[in-house]
C-alpha cells in the first residue's frame, strides 16, 4: 500500500496525551483527524479530581522532560500559562525512618490543573467525548468503527491510531493482527490505589512531598504546594506492587489498609475528608521499548506510554514519532 496516498481520514482512539501528541502532529501536517475519547474530556491519567470543597491530582503527579522535542513542547506549554516548574520539599521515608531527598530533577506540573497541557492541546482538534470505541472493521480498505454509545461512526478511516492502554488495546485488536495483539499482551501494566485526603488545616509536616519506600504507599504529595493551587488536599498512592495484588478490593478495603499505612507514616487523619480512586492500568508497559507501532498494510498505528518506557515524557514522545513516521512513510 502506498500510505502516503492513502493517508486522508485518521481517526485517533483515545484523547490522553499520547493521543493529543499525534493527532496535533497530524493536524499539523494538513491531514484530517477525528479522536474519539470514552470519557467526559481529554488528558486521561494526567487528572485532576475536582469538588466544591477541594481538588487534588490524582494520576500524573508531576512531569520531567529529557528529550529535546518534549522539552520544546513543554516550553510552549509554560508560555501558554498551562504548565510551571514545581518546587517541592522533597522527603523519602525508608527503612523507618525520613531523610532529605537529593534529587535535582526539574519537575513540571501542568497549571492550574494537570488536565491543563492536555486541554491545549484539545483546543481546535475535533474530538467526540464519550465515545467509547468497541469494535474496529476493514473493508474495502477503510476503517468503519463502532462505539458502544452511538452504534456506528459514519465517517470511514485511512488509518485508525489506538492511543490507549495496552489491556484495552489488546481487546480491540484480536481479530485484527495477531501480531500486534501479542505485543499487547506481553506488557505489564500495574494497578495504583489512589486516596485523596482533604484536611481542613494545614498539617504540620516538613515536606509537600515524599517518595515512600518498602511500605504499601508508595507516594504523598499536598497539593497545594503546587503552583496555581491551594488548600488542603493530599494525594497519596499506593505502590505498584500492593496495588497491583490488591486491585480487587473494596474502595472500603483499600482505603483502611492505606489509613494504617498513613499511621504508621505519623499521620493523624481523623478529621481528613477521604476519597478513593482505583486506576486498574496506572503506570507500567513493555519490558523493552518500541516506541509506537506502525500496521501500514493495514492503516494501524499504536502509541502510548506503554510502548515507550512510561510516563507523560514516553507517551507524548510515542504519540509524536508515531505521526512523523507517518508523514515519512
Ligand atoms: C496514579 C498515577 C500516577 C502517575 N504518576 C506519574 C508521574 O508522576 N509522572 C509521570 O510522568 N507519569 C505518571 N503517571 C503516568 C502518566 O499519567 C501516563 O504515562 C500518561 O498520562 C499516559 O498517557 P497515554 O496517552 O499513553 O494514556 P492515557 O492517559 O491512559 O490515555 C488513554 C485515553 O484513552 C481513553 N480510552 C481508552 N479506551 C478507549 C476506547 N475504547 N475508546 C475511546 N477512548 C478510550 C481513556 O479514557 C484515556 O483518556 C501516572 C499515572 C497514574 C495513573
Amino acid at each position: 500500500m502506498n500510505s502516503s496516498k492513502a493517508i486522508n481520514q485518521v481517526a485517533v482512539i483515545g484523547a490522553g496525551i499520547a493521543g493529543l501528541a499525534c493527532a496535533s502532529e497530524l493536524r499539523s501536517y494538513g491531514i484530517s483527524v477525528d479522536v474519539y475519547e470514552k470519557s467526559r474530556g481529554p488528558s486521561g491519567r494526567m487528572s485532576t479530581r475536582r469538588t466544591q470543597e477541594w481538588s487534588a491530582d490524582h494520576g500524573a503527579q508531576y512531569f520531567t522532560a529529557r528529550d529535546p522535542r518534549f522539552i520544546e513542547e513543554v516550553q510552549s506549554w509554560v508560555l501558554a500559562g498551562t504548565a510551571a516548574i514545581w518546587k517541592p520539599k522533597l522527603k523519602v521515608y525508608e527503612a523507618k525512618a525520613w531523610r532529605e531527598s537529593h534529587s535535582q530533577d526539574i519537575r513540571y506540573v501542568g497549571t492550574p490543573y494537570m488536565n491543563s497541557p492536555g486541554k491545549h492541546l484539545a483546543e481546535g482538534l475535533s474530538i467526540q467525548y464519550e465515545r467509547t470505541i468497541s469494535e474496529l472493521e476493514r473493508r474495502d480498505g477503510k476503517w468503519h468503527l463502532q462505539c458502544s454509545e452511538a452504534n456506528e461512526i459514519t465517517t470511514l478511516y485511512d488509518f485508525v491510531v489506538l492511543a490507549i492502554p495496552a489491556p484495552q488495546a489488546s481487546a480491540l485488536l484480536k481479530h485484527l493482527d495477531s501480531g500486534a495483539a501479542h505485543i499487547a499482551d506481553s506488557a505489564q501494566m500495574n494497578a495504583c490505589w489512589t486516596m485523596m485526603a482533604n484536611f481542613p488545616h494545614q498539617l504540620n509536616v516538613e515536606f509537600d512531598a515524599a517518595f515512600i519506600n518498602q511500605e504499601i504507599i508508595s507516594w504523598i504529595c499536598q497539593n497545594g504546594s503546587k503552583p496555581m493551587r491551594q488548600g488542603g488536599a493530599w494525594t497519596i498512592h499506593g505502590s505498584p506492587h500492593w496495588s497491583q495484588d490488591n486491585v480487587e478490593l473494596s474502595k472500603e478495603q483499600a482505603q483502611d489498609q492505606m489509613l494504617q499505612c498513613l499511621t504508621t507514616l505519623g499521620f493523624n487523619y481523623e478529621d481528613a475528608e477521604i476519597s478513593m480512586h482505583r486506576w486498574r492500568y496506572a503506570s507500567g508497559g513493555l519490558e523493552n521499548s518500541v516506541g509506537f507501532l506502525s500496521l501500514p498494510n493495514i492503516g494501524l498505528g499504536l502509541c502510548g506510554d506503554w510502548l515507550n518506557g512510561g510516563r507523560v515524557e514516553g507517551a507524548w514522545l510515542s504519540g509524536f514519532n508515531l505521526a512523523l513516521a507517518l508523514k515519512q512513510a
